[in-house]
């Protein structure tokens, strides 16, 4: 029997082991259970909890942080000579305390038990996390132990969990200590420890009743009440039991409730702990304790939450899941990025003024700080929950006013956002930073990387081009940009000696530099990225005011206080901004750069090994990485991430630089070699670049880093602190926009696929413009389902390999691909639902005629009355087969027209039905190749069955003959 089921039990595991959707560990690990409560972290977007036991505070091995979204305090710590202050991301009270003892014996805390097995998953589909073990107690008696636990995503300030305990060779009494603890602070980030961490004040706590303990605590500054309570339940079988219970107090800040009962050999006591969390932040919720009291006095069960919860879940994963055929592990790592970045901001965040912290909330690593790696995180919520996008660009608005004050106090117009940004938008950036490897403070610039501000005007502009929201444009927006826009053009200082604007004292995203070396101040005249940046600023703003109707264009630049001198200097700044390109084509990461030392690279990889932070190598070495060719991240590069070739090659004319088709390449090749990647959002950038270049192979050693980054804490150590929100954001974006080729405009979706080579397929959806479009894509066939009613006259127009589709709402539609060679587009060419048919006719009635016929049947068209007319259709696009009468309009005939097509290498091949009244020309065109002949007046049926004829002779089941354009 015993065995039947130990074997039951292993199939189980393994099943569950091999699950894309499970994070599954089989033995414990004191040295990894700081990692392993990052990746196991619980959350909302309201709140996180980190996926530590519940039977220890914090402790060498395990560190049970809480965060919530916005809840930060301000403390002073008088270090090095200074007295410095801090905004951290306060570690709130924990809701987790939940052990036993048996009789009079220690409490239990698993890791300093003898443990005889030990089971934790982490289920990400439903958003659990669950543990089973068995362990022995210091007297030798025998428990399994199963947790299980959810953090609320259908009720927001709810978290519960599930404790079952089943002595398994005793009789007799336990007790379980249950309780709420704030008497915790920031200490889970090492090097931070020297700085004060003592963030809460009591306010109040108590006992309720017999099962429900509250506890509520202040932060020391910014005064945010945070109160939580708990019900502690207790049943046998579906009973409910009443065990006695008492109080125990640790102070002002911590309250347990202790609960007796007699324990049977093998029979399982079930606790429930339900915990509620609210804070005075909470929109409408006056008073935060009697708020979390009532809450939890609703006397939730445990799967009555899990289910609602489920759903949510379910509902999430029906929209963000992306779903790899092929490779269990990639969609694994994939989904964990996407279950934490919608554990970090979710539909909740519509309603929390908060933005996604570099590190989630998972850890206390830059202290919730937001960054710019929102550029990264992004377009995940913008292609499948716009109304998060937009809760976090509305976190910047809320502080544009403090931007401006910041602008102003630094002497520049319009708003500059922090570098690190926390509750008030002030700057947050450490002005001395410790080197963990020389245990010295030196100074830190890094707040010099104005860039930030341009990549919050780059994700409004972003959302708004992919969501057309165009009345959050309108109502906050277009002021944003403008705001930021000021600002750049008062970065800009114009130099009569080369007739160029420059830029001074900036850092760019490598922050590894810091001056130039000798310089006496920090920061670099012409940084490239920004400096590029600030130009596309001014652009992409101009294009955003001119889309607004008059009325709220007037407005928006009336509360922006920008006149038409303003746009002027803009437009003259788009013209002339210098970005420092040597006479090789490589883009100076800033002026001076390419004078640097170079250095031995070989040298330093041989003596250190991981050489990430080479910054904190050199410094330790007493040397000075400003003295070289070295970089944390890309930098330069940066503008390739972040903007097209096309509109890349455009800024670069307009400013008269010369930019060439391998700019790209060369830029890649100088700079690769010179990084070190100290931070991961490097890889993403490497890894998008090395697809552009058609590197593949390469793109996925990058791929594969970047999905290692936080699963395997590949900085040794970051993970561990909290999880990577850039490096997840950006990982879903390779998967979507590099090997499933999307790509979103104005007027279309673009797709251009080429798997890695062991994708099956992938699965994904996306809302483009209002509408949820389904999308599977394989090496034979894309299916594409847009959402919406039937009747709906406007279809969507997608480019698939460079060739156009109309599709219509609520219909599937197949697009089957000859096998190519792996993600080259010309060689994979699609058959065609649809085929594009240009009509060439003078006879406008006829024309029309038949253009209605054929669209009536399904098929694309283009109709066209001249000749120059027909040229240009077949120049911008994909054309299967041109109907076409001898006479034509204009200048050229039909006969001439033919015999341009022919003799062109790239439409030559496209097969013509020619139309004539006169029956005599038939062999002249036979001679040079008409497809098909037929004399006018001819019934239009018969052209059509002319016209299937040729196509299903050219491209037989259905391919179509494709040419590159
Ligand atoms: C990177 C920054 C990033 C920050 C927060 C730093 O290590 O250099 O680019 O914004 O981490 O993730």
């Amino acid at each position: 029997m015993k065995k039947s089921l130990a074997l039951d039990l292993e199939q189980a595991r393994r099943r569950e082991f091999a699950s894309s959707w499970k994070l599954t560990y089989m033995t414990f690990q004191p040295a990894k259970e700081a990692l392993r409560e990052a990746l196991c972290t619980l959350g909302n977007g309201y709140f996180g909890t980190r996926g530590a036991a519940p039977e220890s505070g914090a402790s060498r091995i395990h560190y049970p942080g809480t965060y919530i979204a916005g809840v930060t305090n301000k403390l002073s710590t008088h270090i090095a000579g200074r007295t410095i202050t801090n905004e951290d991301f306060v570690n709130c009270p924990n809701g987790l305390p939940l052990t036993f003892r048996a009789g009079e014996g220690r409490w239990i805390v698993p890791s300093e038990c003898r443990l005889l097995t030990y089971y934790q998953a982490l289920n990400m589909r439903n958003g659990a996390l669950s543990r089973r073990l068995r362990l022995q107690d210091e007297h030798g008696f025998t428990f399994t132990v199963e947790m299980r636990r959810i953090v609320s995503m259908e009720h927001r300030h709810l978290a519960v969990m599930r404790y079952v305990i089943i002595p398994e060779d005793r009789d007799g009494p336990i007790t379980v200590r249950s309780g709420l603890d704030g008497n915790v602070q920031n200490s889970g980030v090492a090097r931070y420890r020297s700085l004060n961490g003592k963030h809460l004040k009591a306010d109040a706590q108590g006992m309720v009743d017999r099962k429900t303990l509250y506890l509520s605590v202040k932060t020391s500054s910014s005064q945010v009440q945070i109160a939580l309570a708990s019900r502690t339940r207790f049943f046998r079988g579906e009973e409910e039991i009443e065990p006695e219970s008492h109080i125990v107090h640790k102070g002002e800040k911590a309250i347990y409730q202790d609960f007796r009962l007699e324990a049977r050999r093998n029979q399982e006591i079930v606790v429930e702990k339900v915990v509620a969390l609210y804070t005075s932040r909470d929109a409408h919720v006056p008073k935060p304790r009697l708020a979390a009291v009532e809450t939890v006095k609703k006397n939730y069960r445990f799967f009555s939450l899990y289910a609602g919860h489920k759903l949510a879940w379910h509902r999430l994963w029906k929209r963000f899941d992306v779903r790899i055929e092929g490779d269990e592990t990639y969609r694994r790592i994939l989904r964990l990025h996407i279950f934490h970045l919608l554990q970090t901001a979710s539909p909740h965040n519509a309603h929390i003024d908060a933005s996604v912290p570099a590190r989630g909330l998972h850890g206390e690593a830059y202290r919730g700080h937001i960054f710019w790696d929102n550029l990264f995180v992004m377009p995940f919520y913008d292609w499948h929950a716009p109304e998060i996008s937009r809760a976090l660009l509305m976190y910047r608005y809320r502080r544009l006013p403090q931007a401006r004050r910041n602008a102003r106090e630094a002497g520049y117009d319009g708003a500059m956002f922090p570098w690190q940004s926390s509750a008030t938008g002030d700057e947050q950036t450490q002005i001395v930073h410790l080197n963990p490897m020389s245990g010295k403070w030196g100074s830190d610039h890094s707040h010099l990387q104005r860039h930030v501000s341009f990549s919050v005007a780059y994700n409004v502009w972003r959302y708004w081009k992919d969501t057309n929201d165009t009345e959050f444009l309108a109502r906050y927006g277009a002021e944003m940009m403008l705001a930021i826009a000021c600002f750049g053009a008062s970065l800009c200082v114009f130099d009569e000696r080369d007739g160029r604007y420059h830029t001074e004292g900036l850092m760019g995203p490598d922050e590894f530099h810091e001056r130039l070396p000798n310089a006496s101040r920090a920061g670099f005249r012409d940084n490239a990225y920004t400096n590029f940046l600030i130009v596309a600023t001014l652009l992409n703003a101009v294009e955003m005011l001119e889309a607004l109707p008059e009325p709220q264009r007037r407005e928006v630049r009336h509360k922006a206080g920008t006149d038409a001198d303003h746009l002027e200097r803009w437009d003259d700044i788009t013209k002339k901004m210098h970005i420092p390109v040597n006479k090789d084509g490589i883009i100076s990461q800033f002026e001076g750069y390419l004078a640097l030392k170079e250095l031995n690279w070989g040298a330093y990889r041989k003596k250190y090994g991981n050489i990430q932070r080479l910054d904190r190598i050199l410094k330790a070495e007493g040397k000075s990485p400003n003295a070289y060719k070295v970089a944390k991240q890309a930098d330069a590069l940066m503008i390739f991430y972040l903007f097209s070739l096309r509109k890349i090659g455009a800024i670069f004319r307009r400013l008269g630089i010369r930019y060439g088709e391998e700019t790209l390449r060369k830029n890649y090749d100088y700079y690769v070699k010179r990084t070190s990647h100290g931070s991961t959002l490097s890889k993403v950038v490497h890894c998008y670049l090395a697809h552009l270049l058609g590197r593949e192979a390469e793109a996925w050693q990058w791929f594969l880093e970047v999905l290692r980054s936080d699963i395997y804490d590949t900085q040794g150590g970051t993970t561990p602190e909290g999880i990577h929100t850039g490096v997840m954001g950006g990982s879903i974006y390779i998967a979507l926009r590099c090997f499933a080729g999307l790509e979103l405009f104005d007027d279309r979706i673009v797709l251009d696929p080429s798997l890695p080579r062991d994708w099956r397929e992938v699965r994904f959806r996306l809302l483009y413009k209002g509408r949820w479009i389904t999308l599977h894509l394989n090496r034979r066939q894309i299916f594409i389902y847009i959402q919406g009613p039937r009747h709906k006259p406007y279809p969507l127009t997608f480019e698939i390999y460079g060739k156009p589709y109309h599709f219509a709402y609520a219909k599937i539609y197949k697009i089957s691909l000859r096998p190519g060679r792996l993600g080259a587009v010309a060689g994979a060419a699609p058959q065609a639902v649809q085929e594009r048919i240009l009509i060439v006719d003078g006879d406008i009635m006829h024309a029309t005629m038949l253009k209605t016929r054929l669209e009536e049947l399904g098929y694309l068209t283009e109709c066209v009355h001249s000749g120059p007319e027909a040229l240009a259709v077949l120049k911008s696009g994909w054309v299967d087969l041109i109907v076409m009468a001898v006479v034509l309009r204009g200048v050229l005939s039909g006969y001439q027209l033919f015999q341009e097509i022919k003799g062109s290498r790239s439409y030559g091949r496209i097969p013509v039905l020619m139309q004539s009244q006169k029956a005599g020309m038939k062999p002249l065109f036979e001679r040079i190749g008409v497809a098909a002949f037929l004399v006018k007046p001819q019934p239009v049926h018969d052209i059509l069955r002319e016209i299937k004829k040729i196509l299903e002779k050219n491209h037989p089941k259905g391919e179509t003959g494709r040419e590159k354009r």
